[in-house]
């Protein structure tokens, strides 16, 4: 049997709504190599998924009605509801595979910061790509969706496995990492977003303008930090907060300077540590406990210098489907 006959060849089958829910990411260490003649750089990245989630629902539509997207939560003003929605793309490119007429709603529940370098929309591709395989009886194995998801985006392939994992190439060469322990976490979200591809263009520009070039023979290549690896596997909070980096930093406050203040203001709140999450603009702060992460918060959301904080555990699992209970 084909593997379009195995998926119902032509049109989507008529099954109960699945609902998948899909982790944030932050980045323990983002190293950022030199420009790379096609666009991209290489990078060096310390994926850890932390739990805050979104949620995708795949709901059957009537034939011929071809693919919706809807969707909830804050800001979910900036994100598209056309076909350029990451989770659209993500149907779209199963559908494509198996020989499927796309015929489904996608419903996304936000929490993930929108625009907010925690993978939001990559989250909402990885959720629906397994919403959609689970509605539609595809049966991709694990292999197939992880070439989906690599062709989808950098980061796509790590929202679908979730843990903790080192990413290469790109970001989306994944190898899975062992974490020790519970880490606590606050994320500040700003207000507005700030785009990824404006923060590396910025990133290239800062090292142009110190005179060392931006180009991959400038710049050194990426490499995983042994001391932030040893960290993770001793789930030690006080150690890993010692070696967290991230290259896009400085592009991102130089782009938002009032991500300084934010910092500071979590820092000074008794954080172990604070960074800029990928390319921001949320800041992520690394607490010694559950009490210490709650008064990190509260004194985040009291200063004003953010539009709200949210409390998170690392590791989370990577995208899961939560409806129907498995
Ligand atoms: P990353 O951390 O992977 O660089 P991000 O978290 O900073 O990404 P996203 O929330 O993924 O940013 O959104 C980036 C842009 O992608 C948005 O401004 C929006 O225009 C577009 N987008 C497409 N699909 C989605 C989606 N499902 N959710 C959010 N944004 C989406």
């Amino acid at each position: 049997m084909s593997t379009a006959e195995k998926a119902g060849t032509g049109t989507a089958r008529t099954a109960a709504p699945v609902t998948v829910r899909v982790p944030a990411k932050v980045n323990v260490q983002l190293a950022v190599g030199g420009l790379r003649p096609d666009g991209f750089h290489d990078l060096a990245n310390v994926f850890l998924a932390v739990g805050l989630y979104d949620e995708v629902t795949a709901t059957a539509t009537a034939p011929g009605e071809g693919p919706r997207v809807t969707c909830s939560g804050p800001d979910t003003d900036q994100v598209p509801l056309d076909r350029t929605n990451l989770a659209v793309r993500a149907a779209d490119a199963l559908a494509a595979r198996y020989g499927i007429v796309p015929d489904v709603h996608l419903h996304i529940g936000k929490e993930i910061p929108v625009a907010g370098g925690m993978a939001g929309g990559s989250a909402d591709a990885a959720g629906a790509l397994l919403a959609c395989d689970a509605l539609w009886g595809t049966g991709a194995s694990r292999g197939e969706l992880l070439e989906i998801c690599a062709e989808l985006g950098s980061d796509v392939p790590f929202s679908l496995v979730g843990g903790a994992a080192l990413g290469r190439g790109r970001g989306e060469l994944l190898t899975p990492l062992e974490v020790g322990g519970v880490f606590h976490w606050v994320f500040a979200v700003a207000e507005g977003g700030l785009s990824t591809p404006a923060v590396y263009r910025e990133c290239d520009r800062l090292r142009e303008a110190r005179g060392g070039g931006a180009g991959a023979d400038a710049v050194p290549a990426p490499e995983a930090s042994p001391a932030l690896l040893a960290a993770l596997r001793a789930g030690d909070a006080a150690l890993l907060a010692e070696h967290l980096s991230n290259d896009l930093q400085p592009a991102a406050v130089s782009l938002l300077p009032s991500l300084d203040d934010t910092l500071a203001v979590g820092t000074q709140a008794g954080a172990l540590a604070a960074l800029v999450s990928g390319s921001g603009p949320t800041c992520a702060f690394l607490a010694e406990d559950a009490a210490a992460a709650s008064d990190v918060a509260f004194a985040l959301r009291a200063s004003g210098v953010c539009r709200t904080a949210h409390t998170a555990t690392s590791p989370a699992p990577g995208a899961t489907v939560v409806r129907p209970a498995g």
